[in-house]
């Protein structure tokens, strides 16, 4: 008799994104007129820079002469892009990564959905609450957790990011072997200091554990005292493993490219307590159950580090940033408390009531569409989560009709 790996029934249906559709569905039906503008999304909505589709462009031609045109290339992704992404993303920061240290792959949600396959069952996993959901349910469908109860997986340790502290969760009291960050984090747009990360950097040290950090909205970050990667933080060569995406940074949402940095010093043990490095581990893993991204992807992603690449990303992300500066200000004007939206495209407003009741206000009174942060986890109740991947003039008349609605009442 086959059977099904039952750690799949205790997962949760993410109940989220289908319930807002139907909300929305239901409001467009009894206001047919009236046209809705959506800020709860996650994805982006301006075109690759130029610099990429015309290295995309490049690329396919090359595919189409025999001179030129290439097969399988090596899993990890080629030379070209690894050499580039190492320099431009961590030497150039004082960051010591070389490019053999990095893994090239179609995205940040399947390198932090799979990396755990290299970690023990049986170790203790400390999870943020809110969250990306990725983080928890990968752990779930692999065993590491109990039932769900209350809101809550049975056997995590979650790491509760509340207006207490500043929505950065400090290390724990207690001992944990697996660490999630994400900074400039989704949903709430916080971003961590380099003291914050070192204390991170020095419990994962002292407990011999390990941090895996989502930097997938890095290119967000504009502060300069803020840490890009949590390799500037020394020590961390040791004990973490870095997450990055081109998604977020170059509109690569539909065109898939990412990476994971896996430094040959970070080590992992063996239940007898004898290290061992993850590197190993992780390219064992990765060449055998993944074939590579695209050529012409990766020529695309090289272009982001041209000269003319790294002036059209800054204008890009310069673009949602003014989306984000502009809810933040409107939004705090009318007396709605803000985190995130600086160094952030999201912004993660603290609604004065519960998170399904702010998000039924805003949209039967503005015709306008959020995220309830209640989606997010247990401590994303009372929140709403605003994305700023919009177009300006939306986002404008978005506010507007917020303004208007909020101040009627
Ligand atoms: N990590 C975080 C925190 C995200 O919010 C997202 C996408 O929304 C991802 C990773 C996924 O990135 P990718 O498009 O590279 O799979």
């Amino acid at each position: 008799m086959i059977k099904i790996n039952e750690n799949y029934l205790k997962l949760q249906s993410s109940y989220l994104f289908s319930e807002i559709a139907k909300r929305v569905s239901a409001y467009q039906q009894e206001h047919p007129d009236k046209k809705v503008i959506k800020l709860g999304i996650g994805d982006v909505t301006r075109p690759l820079p130029e610099a990429c589709i015309e290295a995309f462009h490049k690329a396919v031609d090359e595919m189409a002469a025999t001179r030129t045109f290439r097969g399988y290339g090596p899993e990890q992704g080629h030379g070209f892009l690894r050499e580039k992404i190492a320099a431009e993303d961590f030497q150039a920061r004082g960051a010591d990564i070389s490019a053999d240290e990095i893994f090239v792959s179609d995205g940040a949600k399947c390198d932090t959905g799979n990396i755990q396959e290299i970690l023990a069952v049986d170790i203790r996993v400390a999870i943020p609450d809110p969250v990306y959901p990725v983080y928890l349910d990968t752990n779930v469908m692999a065993g590491r957790t109990g039932l769900f109860s209350s809101g809550r997986y049975d056997g995590i340790v979650y790491l509760e990011a509340t207006r207490d502290n500043a929505f950065v969760p400090e290390p724990p009291k207690e001992k944990v072997d697996l660490i999630y960050l994400c900074f400039p984090n989704n949903p709430t747009g916080a971003t961590v200091t380099k003291a914050q990360l070192k204390a991170w950097v020095d419990y994962a040290r002292e407990n011999r554990a390990l941090i895996l950090f989502d930097a997938a909205y890095e290119a967000f970050v504009r502060d300069d005292s803020l840490p890009r990667s949590i390799y500037e933080i020394e020590g961390a060569r040791e004990v973490a493993l870095e997450f990055r995406s081109f998604s977020k940074t170059a509109g690569f949402t539909g065109t898939r490219c990412a990476y994971t940095v896996v430094p040959k010093s970070c080590m992992a043990y063996t239940a007898k307590g004898e290290k061992r490095p993850l590197h190993a581990l992780w390219n064992r893993r990765h060449t055998t159950k993944f074939n590579g991204v695209s050529y012409p992807v990766q020529r695309a992603a090289e272009a982001v580090y041209s000269k003319e690449g790294k002036a059209q990303v800054k204008a890009l992300i310069d673009y949602y940033l003014t989306n984000a500066a502009l809810v933040r200000k409107e939004i705090s004007k009318l007396g709605y408390e803000c985190i995130g939206g600086y160094n952030s495209p999201y912004i993660w407003i603290d609604g004065k009531t519960d998170s399904w009741a702010f998000f039924d206000m805003l949209l039967e009174k503005a015709g306008v569409v959020c995220t309830p942060g209640a989606g997010f986890g247990r401590c994303g109740e009372g929140y709403i989560r605003i994305s700023a991947f919009n177009d300006l003039e939306k986002v404008e008349e978005a506010m507007q009709r917020i303004k208007q609605a909020l101040n009627a009442d």
